[in-house]
Order: C-alpha cells, then sequence, then structure tokens
C-alpha cells in the first residue's frame, strides 16, 4: 500500500496549518466530566475529542469503562461544542455502537493491535464505512504486527487510515511507562510515506512531566498530530491520572511547542 496518495486525503481534508490535536480523558467517567473537558478543550487548539469508553486494563480489577452509555455523552459533547470525537474499539459489537453514536474517527488499541483476528474482525465490520481508522502501535516492538493490522484495514478498503505511536512494554526498568523506541515509527514512515503519524506522549510517559518533551520530539520529527490525555482534574481520574494534564496546562503547551516550517 506504500505510496497510496489516498492514504492522506482525510487529513488534508482538515485544512491545519498545524498538526492535528486530539485531547480528552482517557476514560469517559460520567456525562458532567466528558462535557466540561469537552467545553474546555474549545479553549485550546484542540480538534478531536477523545474519550475511551471500554477500557482493557491489563489486570482485571481496574475501572474498565462505561461501556456505551459514554457514546450519548460524546455525542452530546460534539454536539455542543463541535468538536469531531473519537474512541477506542476492539471488536465489531464495539464498531457498530460507536458508527450509531456517530464517532467520527476510531482508534484501535495497543491491545488489540496485536491480534490480526480481532483487527480482521474489526476491519470487516468496518467494510464500505470510509472511516477514519487510527492504528496503535502494538504494545510489543514489532514493526511488521503494526504494519500488518494496517494492511487489514486497508485491505480491506478502509483507505482513510493513520498510526499512532504510543510506546513499547518492556520488562526493564525506564524513565517511561512505555519505551518510545522512535526508531519504530521512523522505519514505518519509510515503508508508508504518506501516512498520518500521530504521537500519543501520554502513554508513553506515564508520567506528566514527560509530556512536553516528548511532544517537541515528535513535532522535531515531522509528526502529523498530537492524542494528549487531558482531564478537568487529573489526580482525580479513573484511569491514567498520574499522565493526564488539564486543558490548561495543554493550551499552554501548545502555545510553547515549536512547529516545524513545511518546506514545500
Ligand atoms: C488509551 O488510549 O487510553 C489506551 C488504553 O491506550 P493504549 O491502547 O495505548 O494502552
Ligand atoms: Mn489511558
Amino acid at each position: 500500500m506504500s505510496g497510496n496518495a489516498a492514504m492522506n486525503d482525510w487529513l488534508k481534508a482538515f485544512n491545519l496549518d498545524r498538526p492535528l490535536l486530539i485531547a480528552g480523558p482517557c476514560s469517559a467517567e460520567t456525562e458532567e466530566q466528558v462535557l466540561v473537558t469537552a467545553k474546555a478543550l474549545q479553549n485550546t487548539d484542540t480538534n478531536v475529542l477523545r474519550a475511551g469508553i471500554w477500557k482493557p486494563r491489563t489486570r482485571p480489577g481496574n475501572f474498565e469503562g462505561v461501556g456505551a452509555l459514554g457514546l450519548k455523552w460524546l455525542l452530546k459533547a460534539k454536539r455542543e461544542t463541535g468538536l469531531l470525537t473519537t474512541t477506542e474499539v476492539a471488536n465489531p459489537i464495539h464498531v457498530d455502537l460507536a458508527l450509531k453514536h456517530e464517532v467520527d474517527i476510531l482508534w484501535i488499541g495497543a491491545r488489540t493491535s496485536v491480534s490480526p483476528f480481532a483487527v480482521q474482525e474489526i476491519a470487516e465490520a468496518l467494510k464500505g464505512t470510509n472511516k477514519i481508522v487510527l492504528v496503535k502501535n502494538p504494545i510489543n516492538p514489532d514493526l511488521s504486527l503494526w504494519l500488518g493490522a494496517l494492511e487489514r484495514f486497508y485491505k480491506t478498503g478502509i483507505e482513510q487510515l493513520g498510526a499512532i505511536h504510543r510506546g513499547f512494554s518492556s520488562y526493564k526498568d525506564s524513565l517511561y511507562r512505555n519505551i518510545p523506541e522512535w526508531q519504530i515509527p521512523i522505519d514505518l514512515r519509510q515503508e508508508l510515506p504518506d501516512l498520518p503519524l500521530i504521537l500519543d506522549p501520554s502513554h508513553i510517559a506515564g508520567d506528566r512531566k514527560l509530556i512536553f518533551d516528548l511532544c517537541q520530539t515528535a513535532l522535531d520529527l515531522n509528526y502529523n498530530g498530537l492524542m494528549i490525555e487531558t482531564h478537568p482534574n487529573p489526580d482525580q481520574a479513573w484511569s491514567d491520572a498520574k499522565q493526564q494534564i488539564t486543558p490548561e496546562t495543554l493550551a499552554a503547551y501548545t502555545r510553547k511547542l515549536k512547529v516545524r516550517k513545511k518546506s514545500s
């Protein structure tokens, strides 16, 4: 699929003069939290509101998302703010519900993009929809698996694709929750030069102190977008509390981040 110009048309249609900004909470918690976040994000450069509805947690016993109810909150937030919406889907039932609730962009989580059968089922559920699908890197540092997941969508006729770099698991101690391994997305780009590439610094960092520098590194590498977990009260978040930032911090960061001028 390399070199297919259709692959990045969807981002061109956004007509942005800076990278795409996706922001919002790790998880939708309550209707109020989703709406308060969305309204606060209207004062930032955010283009797309994110919120996890179904949360695949590594260990059982943690908050696993509010489920389909949260889709109604996302739809309300979209209607009240004009922001586009995105959420994670991990099976065809999620796809069906997300489509019914007018979610604009779907993303495939790192624990799903490792599984070819799951990816294939999701791709088939999306056949004929022309949805924008963002595929997170698999949790393990395997470029082929990431490429394979993208190819499964492409071969099913889903051409509006993007990749999200969220770092890779390691058993070693590290500053990061997930090691960036910048070379892997660079190699992905080599294979698919037109594919929009988005950084998720939140899941790489695991700690809000590291977010800004990760964003700047991605912009220096000419990434096409950022997806940043944002919560009105990060320390009280029901998931990923340590890595979320407030909408005000997000606005301060985007003012300070240096975007490379496109050489054309
Ligand atoms: C998320 O975006 O909240 C999430 C669970 O991400 P990942 O699949 O990257 O762990
Ligand atoms: Mn999260």
